[in-house]
């Protein structure tokens, strides 16, 4: 009767025990705000210690209430570790680095013993009970052992601890699986949130450049590397080029990737690569085979990109760090890359057809249709900044003899040299447009008249100075310039263009192969 009537008591506690710890067990949903940057892997080291903070003290509270419930000193969960075979104090009831009142040298062997052979063990020494070892199994699996002990002798009796200590392992094992299964499941929770906000960081980019940063710029924050790059690949042509990069690659792009680097070869073969140690690979083979201005990476993965089967290229993200960068932050990029991968496709491909659409054929140089875009974009930038922007017209001289005298084939030939000439000789930041037959635009954003006279200069002498090619034949051409500013010599936006053709008519008029610019002052064109 005394027997049932604990047995009820000892049920009550133990379940109210479990409903205490099922409200201390942090909720999986409670975890959901963390955004994109959960995925990095100090976040996500820092998330997991304060996990395992918690779910330790859930464990310990319950050794406490074993030992509290058994009369013992100690409750101590021991976790059997199978590489080693051997068992391991993992959780205790008293406060300390390691357990307080436990004998090694005398009560060891009795645990070691309850898990080597799975049964409870129990050592006494006439009525007193001092230790009790129950094992923790699941299904077959041996999780650790359960001890219960007292220098002086348990509150419990032998028969007892032999009836209750068996369900109080199970208990603790009961709840440690509950603590890893909600773990997991928290983890998986917190990823799939974050891997969701990163993908919908990609929406809503139309054009392939936008679509680029938002990658990259969402493939730092997720890994939390220091620099990324997008790489575009083409298997036809076997070879690719750095589309896009973030600063801290210390590269520019467009640039053409090295078709034997490392990179050339992951996009070539479409798997994924991470070199968690890049340090000698990039001093060697080299990353992209292009020289840089920074150190180079001390970890990279290489994240192919696939649409349809076809290797579109691949997002490069560079660690500072030797192992800054492992297999797990490259799986979450895998899923942006499979996110981006088809929209990055269309976005490429349309902006090629628009390109296609503004470039002459000829010479490689912008057309007519995108001049006219650009320079009324150029003009307004200029008018929100305040600053000025020039315009130099180039006309070749006398091309009509060029094509009389050696054939229209050799004036083509000697076009396209010209157009590289001005295409080389100017800033990345300046257009050059051929706008009619041998006539040539070069709009100069933020550049005063004089600066322009002077870029004109140096434009026309190298031409006259080369003698372009055509086949064998050596051909001398010379050129002439017409410059007008925005709003230093024109004030009205419209009047740029024709402004700048007068001051090539009267170059021509005064005998070609010169500059002429206008001059601030209203009315008259002079040198
Ligand atoms: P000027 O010094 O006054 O500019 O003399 P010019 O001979 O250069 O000027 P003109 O306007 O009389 O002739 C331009 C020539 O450029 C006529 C045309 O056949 C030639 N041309 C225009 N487009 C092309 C082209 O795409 N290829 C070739 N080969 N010739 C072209
Ligand atoms: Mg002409
Ligand atoms: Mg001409």
């Amino acid at each position: 009767m005394r027997q049932s009537t604990r047995a009820r008591t000892e049920l009550e506690t133990a379940r109210s025990r479990l409903a205490r710890i099922d409200a201390e067990l942090p909720r999986g949903d409670q975890q959901r705000t963390v955004g994109l940057k959960a995925l990095r892997r100090e976040v996500r080291v820092s998330f997991e210690v304060e996990e395992a903070r918690a779910d330790r003290a859930v464990i310990v509270q319950l050794l406490i209430d074993f030992r509290d419930v058994s009369g013992a000193e100690e409750a101590i969960y021991w976790r059997w570790v199978p590489e080693r075979e051997c068992l391991m104090p993992a959780i205790w009831s008293s406060e300390g680095t390691r357990p307080s009142f436990f004998s090694i040298t005398e009560w060891a062997p009795l645990v070691q013993c309850s898990a080597e052979h799975g049964v409870v063990q129990i050592k006494s020494q006439e009525e007193s009970v001092h230790v009790g070892a129950a094992p923790i199994q699941r299904g077959e699996t041996l999780m650790g052992v359960l001890s219960l002990t007292h220098r002086t002798g348990l509150g419990w009796s032998q028969s007892s601890l032999r009836d209750w200590l068996p369900r109080l392992a199970d208990q603790l094992g009961t709840v440690q699986e509950l603590v890893d299964v909600r773990r997991r499941h928290t983890r998986d929770m917190r990823q799939g949130q974050a891997l969701l906000d990163a993908v919908q960081r990609l929406e809503g980019h139309r054009t392939g450049d936008d679509l680029a940063r938002a990658f990259c710029e969402t493939a730092l924050d997720v890994s939390g590397a220091r620099a990324a790059a997008l790489v575009r690949w083409s298997p036809e042509a076997d070879g690719g080029e750095l589309a896009y990069t973030t600063e801290g690659t210390g590269l520019r792009a467009p640039a053409t990737l090295e078709g034997g680097s490392i990179v050339g070869e992951a996009c070539r073969a479409g798997k994924l690569q991470v070199l968690e140690d890049s340090r000698a690979a990039a001093l060697g083979q080299g990353i992209y085979g292009v020289p840089r201005t920074v150190q180079e990476p001390g970890s990279v993965a290489i994240v192919p990109l696939v649409s349809g089967g076809r290797v579109l290229g691949a997002l490069v993200v560079e660690g500072a760090e030797a192992k800054a960068l492992s297999l797990e932050e490259a799986r979450h990029l895998t899923v942006l890359a499979a996110v981006v991968a088809s929209p990055l496709e269309l976005a490429w491909q349309f902006s090629e057809v628009d390109k296609r659409a503004r470039t002459d054929p000829l010479t490689g140089l912008w057309n007519r249709h995108h001049f006219g875009e650009r320079l009324q974009q150029t003009l307004s930038e200029a008018d929100r900044r305040g600053s000025p922007v020039s315009l130099v017209l180039v006309d070749i001289d006398h091309f009509k003899r060029v094509n009389d005298s050696w054939g229209h084939q050799a004036g083509d030939a000697v076009l396209k040299q010209v157009a590289r000439i001005l295409q080389d000789g100017v800033r990345e930041v300046d257009t050059c447009v051929r706008y009619g037959g041998e006539e040539i635009a070069v709009l100069l954003p933020d550049t005063d008249s004089q600066s322009a006279v002077d870029v004109a200069e140096r434009l026309r002498t190298k031409i006259r100075a080369l003698p372009l090619h055509h086949g064998a034949t050596a051909i001398s051409v010379t050129a002439s310039f017409g410059v007008a500013t925005y709003p230093e010599t024109v004030k009205v936006r419209d009047q740029l263009f024709p402004a700048a053709d007068k001051a090539l008519y009267i170059a021509k008029h005064e005998g070609r192969d010169r500059v002429r610019a206008k001059p601030a002052t209203r009315g008259r064109t002079t040198s």
